[in-house]
């Protein structure tokens, strides 16, 4: 497979709340280690041509402008739970220096919640100024933003389908506790992997820190980062001295280049 070379920036890699926790005093959530802060999950994709972000989370605006994205040519969604789509009104700055409605790739149940969640951006009589978005729905049918190329990979948050994302050797997949046969086939080969690994005791629907790492080894990849971490899991330099080589947790404006 070609592709062009690119670049992934974490934008975030923590749990739903956040890290540290709103009213938490543990270690991690008191950690002066800027490793042990995430924002909630995202991350940037660049090409030389091509800036996609996957979710848009609570704190969107704060991380485009942490990373200076001053463009932006596609939102790809990965599921519709709240700390993956809050920050979608603020594509508005997009909206408004591009003078173009903002790409966003979602599947159905996505969908569906970004047209109840933002109905005001879907009125009839719209307020002057509300995010101006072009849907695209997506299956596991491939798709290219730009020279960019996006194989989905369908993975189960329980019983919620979540999209994963395949660009060449760089697989991004957050919010999942299983994924069926077929769809670990299309991961297969590829260089480095993203996986959401939230503590270490058992959760109804993510993988465990010991689940994420018996994946990576049985479908052979390489390199491994963990993301949507909790405050549970512990301290970021003490869990990744305990991780077999080649993997790692990500931190937030960790890169990775391709
Ligand atoms: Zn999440
Ligand atoms: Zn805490
Ligand atoms: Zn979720």
């Amino acid at each position: 497979m070609s592709y062009p070379s690119f670049t992934v920036t974490f934008l975030g890699t923590g749990t739903s709340s956040g890290v540290p926790m709103i009213g938490c005093s543990c270690v991690v959530c008191t950690s002066s280690n800027t490793k042990d802060q995430r924002l909630r999950s995202s991350i940037l994709i660049q090409s030389k041509e091509t800036a996609i972000v996957v979710d848009t989370t609570p704190d969107f605006r704060f991380q485009m402008l942490t990373h200076k994205v001053n463009q932006l040519d596609a939102i790809l969604f990965t599921h519709p739970h709240k700390d993956h789509i809050a920050g979608l009104d603020d594509v508005r700055a997009y909206n408004l220096f591009s003078g173009k409605p903002m790409p966003v790739y979602a599947n159905a149940l996505t969908e569906e919640a970004i047209r109840r969640d933002f109905y005001y951006a879907f009125a009839e009589k719209k307020y002057p100024g509300v995010p101006n978005l072009r849907l695209h729905l997506i299956d596991e049918k491939s798709f290219s933003v730009g020279d960019l190329t996006i194989q989905p990979i369908l993975v189960w948050h329980l019983k919620m389908p979540v999209m994963g994302f395949r660009i060449g050797p760089f697989t991004y997949i957050t919010d999942a506790n299983r994924i069926d046969k077929e769809e670990k086939e299309k991961i297969k080969g590829c260089h480095t992997i993203v996986l959401n690994a939230l503590r270490k005791q058992p959760h109804l629907s993510h993988f465990t820190l010991d689940e994420a790492v018996e994946i990576v080894q049985e479908l052979k990849i390489p390199h491994a980062c963990f993301t949507h971490v909790s405050h549970q899991l512990g301290l970021h330099d003490d869990i990744n001295q305990i991780l077999p080589n080649g993997m790692q947790l990500a931190y937030d404006g960790m890169k990775l280049q391709f």
